[in-house]
């Protein structure tokens, strides 16, 4: 079901949205070679509790940690794990949410560590700007097909696999809410966007395949191939004429 917020819940998620984008800031701030993810997930978590709101992650369908930390070829949903380290070189994806008074907020960021290639650095960036192409598109009454397609267009000319197995989604009361908000669609077709509704846009980008799987821990999602992949996400609030991005 899809739900519109009122002015109060708009309010408290914009707060939640100011916490995570401050705790997001800061485990960027403070990653480095050496760190295990565990240690990310504690800035994080330990950020987020410090302003009085609730990581949204912990314990969500039983994830054991505030923050997904993925590496690499880990596209999503990587557990912090103190025998876990940062390495040079290291793509590392941190996707976090943050809770207030009953709404939640999700965003995410890839942070290169050290010498990181130049494809991958290239992956990175394109991954975010694929967002902001999309969120160009987004207002009342844009189609969810005409989103994807923008973020779906832009990437693949540059060669780069877009990953459908996973998606952004409403978010509200709870983090994940409908509609599902695929990066890749037809462009004029899917449902329009209403005005208040809140939504988590998220590019998964890899190198290579699109394609993906579950490894055995429940959790991680991989790319299929062992290329690298990036992610960026931020919640927004959808308005009659644009979009209010929270988490950035
Ligand atoms: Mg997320
Ligand atoms: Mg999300």
């Amino acid at each position: 079901m899809i739900t519109i917020k009122s002015q109060d819940q708009l309010e408290s998620m914009r707060k939640a949205g100011k916490i995570l984008s401050d705790a997001l800031k800061l485990m960027e701030e403070k990653i480095k070679v050496g760190m295990s993810t565990y240690d990310i997930d504690k800035i994080g978590h330990d950020y987020i509790v410090s302003q009085g709101a609730v990581p949204s992650f912990l314990n969500y369908d039983g994830f054991p940690g505030s923050v997904c930390v993925s590496i690499d070829d880990e596209v999503v949903h990587g557990i912090p794990r103190k025998t876990r380290i940062i390495e040079d070189g290291m793509l590392v994806k941190l996707d976090c949410g943050a809770g207030l008074n009953g709404v939640h907020t999700d965003a995410a960021r890839t942070v290169c560590v050290g010498n990181v290639s130049k494809e991958k650095r290239k992956l990175v960036e394109v991954t975010k700007q694929s967002f902001f192409e999309g969120v160009k598109v987004i207002k009342a009454g844009c189609r969810l097909g005409t989103l994807g397609h923008v973020i779906q267009s832009y990437a693949e000319s540059f060669g780069f696999g877009v990953v459908r197995d996973l998606c952004g989604h409403g978010i509200g009361t709870d983090v994940h809410e409908d509609p599902n908000i695929p990066n890749y669609g037809k462009e004029g077709r899917g449902m329009r966007l209403i005005e208040n509704m809140c939504i988590a846009v998220e590019p998964m980008i890899n190198l290579g395949t699109y394609k993906v799987m579950q490894l055995d821990d429940g959790w991680t999602i991989v790319t299929e191939d062992g290329l690298a992949s990036a992610h960026y996400e931020n919640t927004m609030i959808v308005l009659e004429d644009g979009v209010e991005i929270i988490t950035l």
